[in-house]
């Protein structure tokens, strides 16, 4: 089957993970980041990647600068604020502000930003990152980006937690535990996986897992991938060259050096092995080949949703070194 009635890869919020790196290793994380991962783009990378970018996708789309924690790295992110403005392409930066220790300097760090070029701010707030982040300091980046930016142009994903957890406290990280303690498992489970609309991936699935009911593999037997895959609204290119399609931590669909390369081969329904197998028959598909040609076996107590399969058949491939070119950046599968 060919893809040409619709446009495949044409994603029009782009992501540009300047690394992996993070302090917060937060249990939801779908790229697996954490203070393991050590590698950044270079700014020469940045231009290169938006350069391709705008001569494959023209005008129309935008770019958030994200990681992994891109503040990590204030002076790339500067330069990279500069070149993507410098190429007039929108840009905002995702950010959790475990860094915002002192709210002066993250207000000069946002105005530096904004005369650079940066257009928004969206500032990631959740139980997930409250565990390791203490909610004043989300606060306090929220307040110096509001001041900077001004209102309309900082995003909080997702602002319908603030209230609850500030009741849980302020300066200090939250554990997930109070939420068992304070609704019950069951009910704590819905509001954390349905209140967030929580996807299984990457380490999701394994941590927090325990707090939903799973499924075997079968139930799963009706779903493809073929819409996050091949159409998705939101991907992301990464420092090791890797096009990430929508939010599939740990599988590259090519090398966003050659991106025309990738359209063709995405149009002609010629991909790599792994990514077809997904597009055609979703993760149980992947698990009857991991079956197959590992032995893989599946979990006993079953998985917490699609992507759950999808990561757990994937580590068995990777275990057994088969489609290394799909299952990247290699490092994921070492950051559970
Ligand atoms: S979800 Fe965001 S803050 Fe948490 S580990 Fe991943 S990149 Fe870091
Ligand atoms: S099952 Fe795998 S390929 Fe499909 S959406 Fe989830 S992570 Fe992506």
């Amino acid at each position: 089957m060919r893809f040409s009635d619709r446009k495949a890869l044409l994603p029009r919020d782009i992501g540009l993970i300047l690394s992996y790196r993070c302090p917060s290793a937060c249990a939801h994380c779908l790229y697996n980041c954490g203070a393991g991962w050590h590698d950044w783009m270079t700014a020469d990378q940045v231009q290169l990647a938006l350069e391709n970018a705008r001569t494959a996708w023209g005008p129309g789309f935008q770019v958030h600068l994200t990681g992994g924690e891109p503040f990590l790295n204030y002076p790339l992110l500067l330069e990279a604020t500069r070149i993507a403005s410098d190429l007039n392409i929108p840009v905002y930066v995702e950010t959790s502000a475990s860094w915002c220790r002192d709210r002066d300097k993250a207000e000069d760090r946002f105005c530096q930003l904004r005369e650079a070029g940066m257009d928004a701010v969206l500032v990631s707030v959740s139980p997930f990152h409250q565990e390791a982040i203490p909610l004043r300091r989300t606060l306090d980046g929220i307040s110096a980006a509001r001041t900077a930016f001004g209102q309309d142009r900082v995003m909080i994903y997702q602002s319908q937690w603030l209230t609850e957890l500030s009741q849980r406290g302020m300066d200090a990280g939250v554990p997930l535990e109070d939420y068992t303690e304070a609704y019950g498992k069951v009910q704590a489970g819905i509001r954390l996986w349905k209140g967030y609309g929580l996807i299984s991936g990457g380490r999701a699935g394994y941590q927090l897992g325990n707090l939903v009911s799973k499924s075997p593999p079968e139930s799963f037997s009706h779903l493809d991938c073929r819409e996050e895959l091949l159409f998705a609204h939101h991907s992301h290119l990464d420092l090791y060259g890797h096009y990430i399609p929508a939010f599939c931590g740990g599988i590259s669909l090519g090398d966003w050096h050659t991106l025309q390369q990738l359209f063709e081969s995405a149009r002609s329904d010629s991909l790599q092995p792994l990514v077809k197998a997904l597009i055609h028959g979703g993760p149980y598909q992947l698990y009857k080949l991991a079956a197959k040609k590992t032995g893989y076996q599946c979990l006993a107590k079953g998985y917490a949703g699609k992507c759950h399969l999808c990561v757990d058949s994937r580590k068995a491939l990777v275990a057994a070194g088969i489609f290394p070119d799909s299952l990247q950046p290699e490092q994921f599968y070492q950051s559970f």
